[in-house]
């Protein structure tokens, strides 16, 4: 009789500890994200593997941030939404008032997960996890007169800093039309480019893909970092 009730107690026990651990795990899911799995890209008829595109898109984000630094405007608008766009050109257009350019400099991937990949009617729709390291500095842009150029040498530093690295994660959502074909043939010299990852031939550099059939940004989204 004592023994049945202390087999109770161990098994009681047992669901008890096993149930507290599958809570912490499943809090703990908040912050990690599945990758989606290469048998899955393949399923649905995908010629890259998820590393491959989501390096890309990294590749892609950095050239955003380029972008934005050297006001690139033309290719900003054709890989951001219209919401995103304006937002980024905003934040130029205050910095211009502030006679500030902000810099952000050696940016480099910790991370880049494929996280999401549907395929919607004529749409497909990516989530993608990034983390970046990079340098963050804002450099005072008032002109100088010929007086001051004799003294100030390089440049202003108004905030942030050229050594101290900076790390942040986002999940990016990207959206294209779904094209059976992933890869076109250039207009100009004929050489096949793969536009997942490429909206220019990779030969001649002509423009092969328009917006609708290369990924643009359509969400970025900051996430506290993860551990
Ligand atoms: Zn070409």
């Amino acid at each position: 009789m004592i023994g049945f009730f202390i087999a109770g107690i161990v098994i009681f026990s047992i669901v008890i500890i096993v149930c507290i651990f599958l809570l912490i795990r499943m809090s703990s899911q908040e912050t990690q994200f599945m990758e989606v799995s290469n048998r899955y890209l393949k399923d649905i008829g995908k010629s890259y593997n998820k590393d491959t595109y989501a390096m890309a898109i990294y590749e892609l984000y950095k050239e955003v941030m380029d972008g934005v630094q050297n006001e690139r405007y033309e290719f900003l608008r054709d890989v951001l939404s219209d919401d995103i766009y304006n937002s980024y050109l905003r934040g130029i257009k205050v910095s211009k008032d502030h006679q500030v350019k902000n810099i952000v400099a050696d940016m480099k991937p910790v991370f880049s997960k494929l996280i999401s990949l549907i395929v919607k009617g004529d749409m497909e729709i990516a989530k993608v996890w990034i983390r970046v390291s990079f340098l963050e500095y804002a450099i005072d842009t008032t002109p100088l007169t010929e007086e001051q150029k004799q003294v100030v040498k390089g440049d202003r530093i108004v905030g942030g800093s050229k050594t101290n690295r900076l790390e942040r994660e986002y999940i990016l959502t990207l959206v294209k039309n779904h094209t059976p074909k992933e890869s076109i043939a250039c207009p100009a010299c004929g050489h096949v480019t793969n536009v997942v990852l490429h909206n220019q031939c990779t030969r001649c550099g002509s423009g092969i893909a328009n917006r609708r059939y290369h990924w643009v940004i359509i969400g970025k989204e900051e996430k506290p970092l993860s551990r």
